[in-house]
């Protein structure tokens, strides 16, 4: 006997008369005086099963017994339903189920949340994952994620990539994070550190010949939790080797295309447009620019060197937004709120009503030539930022999104992909009191900077570049180093002393002076990929047992104490901090 011969979502009119046996989870149960009415989900939808005493007394007072979530089998036979009973809102709702004979699978303890209650507690979803999961909406997402992996992998096998598989028990990967280690037991005192990717690997693929490796990988990384953000991820890695960088970016297109083809029914560009960090930063005020839609940053530095109004004079930059509306004073005191959480002091605007006249506070400090300039337009309002030019950056560039969205300004259906490139090398870190690398310190410089990098770090130019799709970064990669004595270069520049670059990196150095071809590559973030995919807000609900925001498993409790047992195995000492009194 088989469990079943058909799924819950099959049955058509064209199977009335059928005799069939399925099997799945009651998601409701329905009395109708003698009659009971269940309807029987599995992963493909819903059957309706009609429980008549008649028909089959056995099954009738059995199904009585039923709650949501019991497995149950049932056999009988598909029958039309009468007109007036046709549900067209389901794919099944033509027919339904005359059930003759009726199996109690498995029971179910009462269930701590419905499976159509809408804003369960996270926390309480993640304790009992396993029935969180088998709502419709996860369903939905793991099945895509799955689908997208698999087109992904036969595109880059396709197109001659080879799936090679890096240790997770490895050594520091500098991403830029803090690293997860795992303590040895043979080697006591000593650590692994889970990967932050496999990038020094993956570049050794490359020195050993391989040519075009592509892996999906977990990384993990340490770092503060944020709703977009998870410490073990998921990647599409990828090296190969000479490589020229509009190959490489016809690849990533393809591969997308592909995805949106096959997952959406949806044509994206084949060529995306390419812009460099220096033009995202100034038209968007972003390294991830949303190109949706417009409402670009406008530069205003120069006109009011001479400004009477202080705060513009005396700012680095000086830079401003044209929305093409009129505010409110409790909108415009909304709007500086949102400033601020960027980081603005306040939101200095300049508005001309539809009577052509000026409506601001500082339109007084401003002189005629500068209003000229800044050229207002009737019912056009100039929101502010005048600060450190990175400051107003930030603070503009998230201003507006935040318009973007209040004045509908966003296509919601459509996708718009982008390269950003150029990306600088280095930053100044401020607490650390030295610079660092902004991708990671493998990538390599432009040819212009090759020579010169450490003159100038703070303008240096990498090869490096980043998938952006509707303000979202999917990944990045760049171009790497593979001659030794420039990666001890860009290490010495990032205050690593000879001793920590060969106790750290020495094999990669060591590689890279025995015949290392030129490389390059890319990673991207598959959890991000699927988010962007299924138009689904929260990373956690694209992965199958994600940690909550604060790091833990509500399901199994991990992380956990371990025993004293252990601990003494590591030689491992647990100091935990005081209470305070
Ligand atoms: N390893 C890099 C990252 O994870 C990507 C790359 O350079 O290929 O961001």
């Amino acid at each position: 006997m088989s469990w079943r011969d058909l799924m819950c979502g099959d049955a058509r009119s064209g199977d009335v008369g059928r005799a069939v046996t399925l099997a799945g989870w009651v998601a409701r149960r329905r009395d109708h005086g003698g009659l009971v009415f269940v309807d029987l989900r599995d992963h493909t939808g819903v059957t309706q099963l009609v429980l008549n005493p008649e028909r089959a007394p056995e099954a009738a007072a059995l199904a009585g017994e039923l709650r949501n979530e019991f497995v149950v089998q049932a056999s009988g036979q598909i029958v039309a339903r009468s007109a007036e009973t046709v549900n067209p809102r389901m794919a099944t709702g033509e027919v339904e189920l005359a059930v003759d004979r009726l199996v109690l699978v498995s029971r179910s303890t009462p269930l701590p949340f419905q499976l159509d209650e809408e804003n369960v507690d996270e926390t309480l979803r993640l304790r009992y994952r396993w029935l969180d999961l088998r709502r419709e909406k996860l369903q939905r997402n793991l099945r895509l994620r799955a689908r997208m992996v698999g087109l992904i992998r036969r595109h880059m096998e396709a197109a001659g990539f080879l799936d090679i598989q890096t240790p997770i028990l490895y050594k520091s990967t500098p991403e830029g994070a803090r690293d997860f280690v795992v303590p040895s037991r043979l080697h006591r005192g000593r650590f692994f550190a889970l990967p932050q990717s496999p990038q020094t690997l993956k570049q050794l693929t490359m020195v050993a010949g391989f040519d075009r490796y592509y892996q999906i990988a977990i990384c993990f990384r340490d770092e503060d939790l944020r709703a977009d953000r998870v410490q073990e991820l998921t990647q599409l890695d990828v090296e190969l080797s000479f490589p020229a960088r509009d190959d490489l970016f016809r690849t990533m297109e393809e591969m997308f295309g592909t995805v949106w083809r096959e997952c959406l029914g949806i044509e994206i560009p084949t060529e995306w447009p390419r812009m460099t960090h220096a033009e995202a930063d100034r038209r968007y005020g972003s390294d991830r620019p949303d190109t949706r839609f417009g409402l670009e940053l406008e530069d205003a530095t120069e006109v009011t060197r001479a400004s009477e109004f202080g705060v513009f004079a005396t700012a680095d930059a000086v830079r401003f937004l044209r929305v093409p509306r009129l505010f409110s004073r409790a909108e415009i005191a909304a709007l500086e709120e949102v400033a601020k959480e960027r980081g603005a002091k306040g939101l200095a605007y300049l508005a001309r009503d539809g009577n052509g006249e000026l409506r601001s506070p500082i339109a007084k400090f401003l002189s005629e030539r500068e209003v000229e300039a800044l050229d207002p337009k009737p019912e056009e309002t100039l929101l502010f930022a005048a600060d450190a030019r990175a400051v107003t950056s930030r603070v503009l560039g998230h201003l507006r999104l935040h318009l973007g969205r209040q004045l509908g300004l966003i296509d919601d259906d459509a996708f718009t992909f982008l390269w950003v490139t150029d990306f600088p090398m280095f930053e100044w870190d401020e607490e650390q009191g030295r610079w660092t690398a902004v991708h990671h310190p493998f990538t390599r410089p432009t040819d212009e900077w090759r020579d010169r990098f450490d003159q100038d770090p703070g303008a240096a130019v990498a090869n490096a570049y980043d998938i952006v799709v509707n303000g979202n970064e999917l990944g990045g990669g760049s171009f790497r180093i593979h001659e030794p004595d420039l990666q001890a270069r860009v290490f010495a520049l990032l205050a690593l002393s000879e001793e920590q670059q060969r106790s750290q990196f020495g094999f990669l150095l060591d590689a890279l002076g025995m015949g290392a071809p030129p490389h390059g590559g890319i990673a991207l973030g598959i959890d991000r990929m699927t988010m962007v995919l299924a138009g689904e807000p929260n990373l956690r609900d694209v992965i199958a047992f994600p940690k909550n925001q604060a790091g833990l498993d509500p399901m199994s409790g991990a992380p956990t104490a371990i025993t004293q047992e252990q601990l003494d195995e590591l030689g491992l000492r647990v100091v935990v901090p005081e209470e305070p009194s």
